[in-house]
């Protein structure tokens, strides 16, 4: 165990050193590197191939300058990013997010994990992601246009259907992709499935909307009923009141669970009578259309709002943190555990720190790390790109239910790939970072030194 740590050490140490000041990429590396060190030393054709070095290592990374005009005539300035990490199994695939909070150590991380959570569906994708630092809050639509234009300048060049297929991530939704998609065909002069996460009218998947939200609910009862138990009649706390969190609330209502909060930037809502479909129904007009606070809620429906909190100290089976990465830290996570949380399972990406993920699992609660739980969206984005060169619509029930069978394979695919043994419970994080490494690592050591 100590030559493990020290493995892990050594190799975190040359990490931090080849990429000064990107924290959440090092936190990112750490928590695949711990459970993958034992797995990749009992094999040396791993070993011998460098496979961590090299999977660590962005294939190239992209930086070029956006500049746009405001609706004042001013002169703006944003950088934009994309990493393409790694197509050993398929064409680069992951979101564009746009916040004023992006890094190149916040998209490698992303893009990192990316990496494993699409070898994880089974589905042909390479991992990438990208964005800017650019704040699509109180701009106007033609604002955003711009900014999405200009950004397309450039971005066109390095993208394409069998090349890199970008999609939406946080601050990138259905306006967003539109306007980023309009300007693509137009300078490519081609329409192909390019980018996902498009509108109806002009390529999109029926569910990618829902599939994120939708498929981290279905990973959750995966995780459940391999326990004899399900979360029917389950107490559920949720963070965010973006895509991701909406559509898991609208489908945790869907299967019985009582959902308690949902969060933004600003703060919390509690709701005791819980959180119905005609409740969500205004929240999603508030967020998607309307684009207003959360605090809101309260003066349409009553309930508490905790200004500036997260959700993780109102009592709950169930966390699905759907907002941003490290959401729960060590003091959010002793709130749910003295609370008696049952079940974490990750709708956003890295919302839980290495130390709180610990801390839960210590614990004995069943943790759903990302890479698995949150892989819904990709997988509808991937299938979104099958529609798009097979030139045809599949219904919503049929992208559904495929939906369905992925997750399920998903969770088995962590079963499989899990340390535990007899009683123990399922080690979901060893089992979606060994079960998404090994097919990558194997398409890796196939093509020799590359
Ligand atoms: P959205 O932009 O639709 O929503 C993000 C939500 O999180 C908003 O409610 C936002 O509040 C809140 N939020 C964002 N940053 C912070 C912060 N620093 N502190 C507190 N709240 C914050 O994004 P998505 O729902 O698409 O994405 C949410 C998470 O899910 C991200 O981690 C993303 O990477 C991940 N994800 C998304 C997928 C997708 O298909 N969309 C696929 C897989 C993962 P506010 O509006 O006030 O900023």
């Amino acid at each position: 165990m100590r030559s493990e740590n020290g493995d892990v050490e050594k190799f975190m140490a040359g990490l931090r050193k080849r990429n000064p000041g990107e924290p959440e990429f090092h936190q990112a590396v750490h928590e695949v590197v711990e459970t993958l060190m034992p797995y990749v030393r009992d094999r040396p054709a791993y070993q011998e191939a460098q496979i961590l070095e090299r999977l660590t290592e962005p294939d190239r990374v992209v930086i070029f300058r956006v500049c746009w005009e405001d609706d004042e005539h001013r002169v703006r300035t944003n950088r934009a990013w994309r990493v393409q990490f790694n197509n050993s199994i398929g064409p680069y695939k992951g979101g564009m997010r746009f916040h004023p909070s992006v890094t190149l150590g916040v998209l490698k991380f992303l893009g990192f994990e990316q990496i494993f959570k699409n070898s994880l569906t089974g589905l042909p994708m390479g991992g990438a992601k990208g964005g800017s630092n650019f704040n699509p809050k109180g701009k106007s639509d033609f604002e955003v246009m711009r900014f999405c234009q200009s950004l397309m300048v450039e971005l066109h060049r390095h993208i394409g259907e069998d090349t890199d297929v970008p999609a939406g991530d946080i601050g990138v939704g259905a306006r967003e992709i539109s306007y980023l998609f309009g300007h693509y065909k137009r300078l490519a002069n081609r329409f192909t499935g390019t980018l996902t996460g498009k509108g109806l009218a002009f390529g999109g998947s029926l569910v990618r909307m829902e599939a994120t939200g939708y498929g981290c609910v279905y990973f959750c009862e995966n995780m459940l009923n391999h326990r004899d138990d399900s979360i029917k009649g389950k107490t559920c706390a949720v963070s965010g009141s973006g895509n991701v969190a909406l559509y898991a609330v609208e489908k945790a209502i869907e299967l019985g669970a009582k959902v308690l909060t949902l969060s933004d930037s600003g703060g919390t809502i509690v709701d005791k009578e819980g959180i119905d479909t005609e409740k969500l129904a205004w929240v999603k007009d508030l967020k998607e259309k309307r684009r207003g606070r959360i605090s809101e809620y309260v003066e349409k429906f009553g309930g508490e709002y905790l200004e500036d909190q997260r959700p993780w100290s109102v009592p709950c089976d169930v966390a699905f943190p759907c907002a941003t990465q490290n959401e729960i830290e060590l003091e959010d996570a002793k709130k749910l555990l003295a609370n008696g949380v049952q079940i974490v399972c990750e709708g956003a990406n890295m919302p839980t720190d290495l130390e709180s993920m610990h801390a839960l699992r210590d614990g004995g609660v069943l943790f759903g790390p990302a890479k698995a739980a949150n892989a819904g969206g990709v997988a509808v984005s991937g299938l979104e790109q099958s529609q798009n060169a097979l030139r045809l619509s599949w219904s919503h029930q049929e992208v559904d239910q495929r939906l369905q069978v992925i997750m399920r394979d998903i969770h088995a695919k962590c079963v499989q790939y899990s340390n535990h043994g007899g009683d123990d419970p399922v080690d979901y994080v060893t089992g979606a970072n060994v079960g998404g490494f090994v097919k990558v690592a194997d398409a890796m050591v196939a093509y020799g030194i590359v």
